[in-house]
Protein backbone atom coordinates (compact mmCIF):
# COMPACT_ATOMS: atom_id res chain seq x y z
CA UNK A 1 0.00 0.00 0.00
CA UNK A 2 1.27 3.90 -0.80
CA UNK A 3 2.98 5.62 2.44
CA UNK A 4 1.24 8.64 1.69
CA UNK A 5 -2.15 7.34 1.18
CA UNK A 6 -2.40 5.69 4.56
CA UNK A 7 -0.88 8.50 6.05
CA UNK A 8 -3.24 10.57 4.56
CA UNK A 9 -6.28 7.95 5.65
CA UNK A 10 -4.82 7.82 9.27
CA UNK A 11 -5.03 11.47 9.62
CA UNK A 12 -8.50 11.82 8.56
CA UNK A 13 -10.83 11.18 11.63
CA UNK A 14 -13.91 12.92 13.52
CA UNK A 15 -15.95 11.51 16.39
CA UNK A 16 -18.19 9.00 15.85
CA UNK A 17 -21.96 10.07 15.54
CA UNK A 18 -22.77 8.14 18.50
CA UNK A 19 -26.81 8.84 18.83
CA UNK A 20 -28.17 10.50 22.06
CA UNK A 21 -30.45 7.11 22.85
CA UNK A 22 -31.24 4.85 25.92
CA UNK A 23 -31.01 2.23 24.16
CA UNK A 24 -27.74 -0.13 23.65
CA UNK A 25 -29.39 -2.04 20.45
CA UNK A 26 -29.78 1.92 19.04
CA UNK A 27 -26.15 2.55 19.46
CA UNK A 28 -25.06 -1.19 18.30
CA UNK A 29 -26.91 -0.59 14.85
CA UNK A 30 -25.63 3.07 14.22
CA UNK A 31 -21.95 1.87 14.89
CA UNK A 32 -22.16 -0.96 12.40
CA UNK A 33 -21.95 1.86 9.71
CA UNK A 34 -19.42 3.57 11.61
CA UNK A 35 -16.65 5.37 9.72
CA UNK A 36 -15.10 8.16 11.79
CA UNK A 37 -11.41 6.86 11.43
CA UNK A 38 -10.27 4.52 9.06
CA UNK A 39 -10.62 1.07 10.85
CA UNK A 40 -13.49 0.25 9.09
CA UNK A 41 -11.75 -0.40 6.14
CA UNK A 42 -9.72 -3.11 6.98
CA UNK A 43 -11.94 -4.78 9.34
CA UNK A 44 -14.39 -7.22 8.81
CA UNK A 45 -17.23 -5.30 11.66
CA UNK A 46 -17.71 -3.39 13.73
CA UNK A 47 -17.35 -5.60 17.19
CA UNK A 48 -19.46 -3.28 19.60
CA UNK A 49 -20.16 -4.39 23.19
CA UNK A 50 -22.27 -6.68 24.50
CA UNK A 51 -23.80 -7.06 27.61
CA UNK A 52 -26.87 -5.96 29.82
CA UNK A 53 -28.08 -2.51 30.32
CA UNK A 54 -27.21 -1.84 33.91
CA UNK A 55 -24.80 -4.07 34.51
CA UNK A 56 -22.80 -3.54 37.52
CA UNK A 57 -19.21 -4.08 36.18
CA UNK A 58 -18.42 -3.20 32.53
CA UNK A 59 -15.10 -4.41 31.04
CA UNK A 60 -13.05 -2.68 28.94
CA UNK A 61 -10.12 -4.09 26.57
CA UNK A 62 -8.08 -2.81 23.55
CA UNK A 63 -9.74 -3.29 20.15
CA UNK A 64 -11.33 -6.48 18.82
CA UNK A 65 -8.31 -9.52 17.85
CA UNK A 66 -8.57 -11.39 14.53
CA UNK A 67 -11.34 -14.02 15.87
CA UNK A 68 -13.62 -11.18 17.33
CA UNK A 69 -13.54 -9.47 13.88
CA UNK A 70 -14.89 -12.69 12.05
CA UNK A 71 -17.09 -13.43 14.66
CA UNK A 72 -18.32 -9.69 15.40
CA UNK A 73 -18.15 -10.27 19.40
CA UNK A 74 -15.85 -9.10 21.87
CA UNK A 75 -13.64 -11.38 23.81
CA UNK A 76 -14.20 -14.70 22.55
CA UNK A 77 -10.81 -15.60 21.08
CA UNK A 78 -7.98 -17.44 22.97
CA UNK A 79 -7.47 -13.84 25.71
CA UNK A 80 -11.60 -14.26 26.16
CA UNK A 81 -10.94 -17.95 27.06
CA UNK A 82 -8.22 -16.73 29.63
CA UNK A 83 -10.75 -13.74 30.78
CA UNK A 84 -13.93 -16.22 31.00
CA UNK A 85 -11.50 -18.46 33.23
CA UNK A 86 -10.41 -15.97 35.26
CA UNK A 87 -13.75 -13.79 35.56
CA UNK A 88 -15.27 -17.61 37.04
CA UNK A 89 -11.95 -17.82 39.35
CA UNK A 90 -13.22 -14.24 40.06
CA UNK A 91 -16.31 -15.11 41.66
CA UNK A 92 -18.02 -12.73 38.16
CA UNK A 93 -20.82 -14.11 36.13
CA UNK A 94 -19.35 -12.96 32.34
CA UNK A 95 -23.05 -12.91 31.33
CA UNK A 96 -24.01 -10.34 33.69
CA UNK A 97 -21.20 -8.05 32.76
CA UNK A 98 -21.19 -5.57 30.09
CA UNK A 99 -18.10 -6.04 27.91
CA UNK A 100 -16.40 -3.84 25.37
CA UNK A 101 -13.24 -2.56 23.82
CA UNK A 102 -11.89 1.03 23.32
CA UNK A 103 -11.99 0.88 19.72
CA UNK A 104 -14.62 -0.94 17.80
CA UNK A 105 -12.70 -2.21 14.94
CA UNK A 106 -9.68 -4.60 14.39
CA UNK A 107 -6.57 -2.53 13.64
CA UNK A 108 -3.89 -5.47 12.16
CA UNK A 109 -1.29 -5.55 9.94
CA UNK A 110 -0.44 -8.65 7.04
CA UNK A 111 2.35 -10.79 8.15
CA UNK A 112 2.16 -13.55 5.74
CA UNK A 113 -1.51 -14.97 5.25
CA UNK A 114 -2.30 -13.86 8.81
CA UNK A 115 -3.44 -10.52 10.06
CA UNK A 116 -1.09 -9.25 13.25
CA UNK A 117 -2.92 -7.23 16.15
CA UNK A 118 -1.40 -3.33 15.90
CA UNK A 119 -2.32 -1.42 18.56
CA UNK A 120 -4.63 1.58 17.98
CA UNK A 121 -3.33 5.26 18.47
CA UNK A 122 -4.57 8.25 19.96
CA UNK A 123 -6.51 9.44 16.77
CA UNK A 124 -8.10 5.80 16.46
CA UNK A 125 -8.96 6.32 20.04
CA UNK A 126 -10.84 9.64 20.21
CA UNK A 127 -12.78 9.12 17.35
CA UNK A 128 -14.32 5.86 18.71
CA UNK A 129 -14.53 7.55 22.17
CA UNK A 130 -18.05 8.70 21.48
CA UNK A 131 -19.09 4.94 21.15
CA UNK A 132 -17.68 4.14 24.46
CA UNK A 133 -19.36 7.08 26.24
CA UNK A 134 -21.86 6.06 24.89
CA UNK A 135 -21.78 2.70 26.64
CA UNK A 136 -21.24 4.08 29.99
CA UNK A 137 -24.24 6.41 29.54
CA UNK A 138 -26.32 3.98 28.79
CA UNK A 139 -24.82 1.28 31.08
CA UNK A 140 -23.95 2.73 34.04
CA UNK A 141 -22.21 0.48 35.65
CA UNK A 142 -21.08 0.60 39.30
CA UNK A 143 -17.52 0.38 38.16
CA UNK A 144 -15.38 -0.50 35.25
CA UNK A 145 -12.18 -2.75 34.93
CA UNK A 146 -9.93 -1.72 31.89
CA UNK A 147 -7.91 -4.49 30.83
CA UNK A 148 -4.56 -3.37 29.80
CA UNK A 149 -3.02 0.14 28.83
CA UNK A 150 -4.78 1.00 26.06
CA UNK A 151 -8.44 0.71 28.18
CA UNK A 152 -6.77 2.35 31.35
CA UNK A 153 -4.96 5.41 29.09
CA UNK A 154 -8.03 6.08 27.48
CA UNK A 155 -9.79 6.80 30.72
CA UNK A 156 -6.98 8.47 32.95
CA UNK A 157 -4.37 9.52 30.52
CA UNK A 158 -0.87 8.63 28.50
CA UNK A 159 0.90 9.04 31.41
CA UNK A 160 -0.59 6.14 33.57
CA UNK A 161 0.81 3.17 34.27
CA UNK A 162 -0.89 0.18 34.44
CA UNK A 163 2.49 -1.84 36.21
CA UNK A 164 1.89 0.98 38.98
CA UNK A 165 -2.13 1.34 39.44
CA UNK A 166 -2.87 -2.01 39.02
CA UNK A 167 -5.11 -3.47 41.74
CA UNK A 168 -6.40 0.06 43.44
CA UNK A 169 -10.03 1.52 43.32
CA UNK A 170 -9.23 4.46 41.33
CA UNK A 171 -11.90 7.43 40.76
CA UNK A 172 -12.71 9.11 37.26
CA UNK A 173 -15.48 11.24 35.74
CA UNK A 174 -16.36 8.42 33.56
CA UNK A 175 -17.09 5.57 36.49
CA UNK A 176 -18.03 6.08 39.91
CA UNK A 177 -14.83 3.32 40.63
CA UNK A 178 -12.64 2.05 38.23
CA UNK A 179 -9.60 -0.69 38.37
CA UNK A 180 -6.75 -1.02 36.47
CA UNK A 181 -5.07 -4.40 35.61
CA UNK A 182 -3.34 -6.35 32.55
CA UNK A 183 -5.32 -7.13 29.12
CA UNK A 184 -5.67 -11.04 29.05
CA UNK A 185 -3.32 -11.26 26.04
CA UNK A 186 -0.87 -10.01 27.91
CA UNK A 187 -0.97 -13.74 29.45
CA UNK A 188 -0.54 -15.47 26.46
CA UNK A 189 2.96 -13.77 25.51
CA UNK A 190 4.26 -14.59 28.99
CA UNK A 191 7.60 -16.80 27.87
CA UNK A 192 7.18 -19.68 30.18
CA UNK A 193 4.71 -21.53 32.41
CA UNK A 194 5.55 -20.68 35.61
CA UNK A 195 5.81 -16.60 34.65
CA UNK A 196 2.16 -17.87 32.67
CA UNK A 197 0.83 -19.06 35.95
CA UNK A 198 2.53 -16.20 38.05
CA UNK A 199 0.50 -13.04 36.01
CA UNK A 200 -2.32 -15.39 35.52
CA UNK A 201 -2.84 -15.06 39.86
CA UNK A 202 -2.11 -11.57 39.88
CA UNK A 203 -4.91 -11.09 37.20
CA UNK A 204 -7.80 -13.05 39.49
CA UNK A 205 -6.00 -11.00 42.36
CA UNK A 206 -6.95 -7.61 40.49
CA UNK A 207 -10.19 -9.12 39.00
CA UNK A 208 -11.19 -9.88 42.40
CA UNK A 209 -10.63 -6.10 44.11
CA UNK A 210 -13.44 -5.52 41.63
CA UNK A 211 -15.78 -7.30 42.84
CA UNK A 212 -15.18 -6.47 46.25
CA UNK A 213 -15.48 -3.19 45.42
CA UNK A 214 -18.78 -3.23 44.34
S1 LIG B 1 -12.72 2.23 15.06
FE1 LIG B 1 -14.43 3.29 16.03
S2 LIG B 1 -14.39 5.37 15.20
FE2 LIG B 1 -13.13 4.09 13.84
S3 LIG B 1 -14.56 3.45 12.26
FE3 LIG B 1 -14.54 1.86 13.83
S4 LIG B 1 -16.26 2.32 15.19
FE4 LIG B 1 -15.82 4.16 13.97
Amino acid sequence: MDAKFVAKEERDWRPAPAPETSSLATLKNAAKTCTACHLFRHATQTVFGEGAKGAKLMLLGEQPGDQEDLAGKPFVGPAGKILDRALEEAGIDRGEVYVTNTVKHFKWEPRGKRRIHKKPNSREIAACRPWLEAELRVVRPGLLVCLGATAAQAVFGPTFRVTRERGKVLKSEIAPKIVATVHPSSLLRQPDEESREREYKLFVADLRVAVKAL
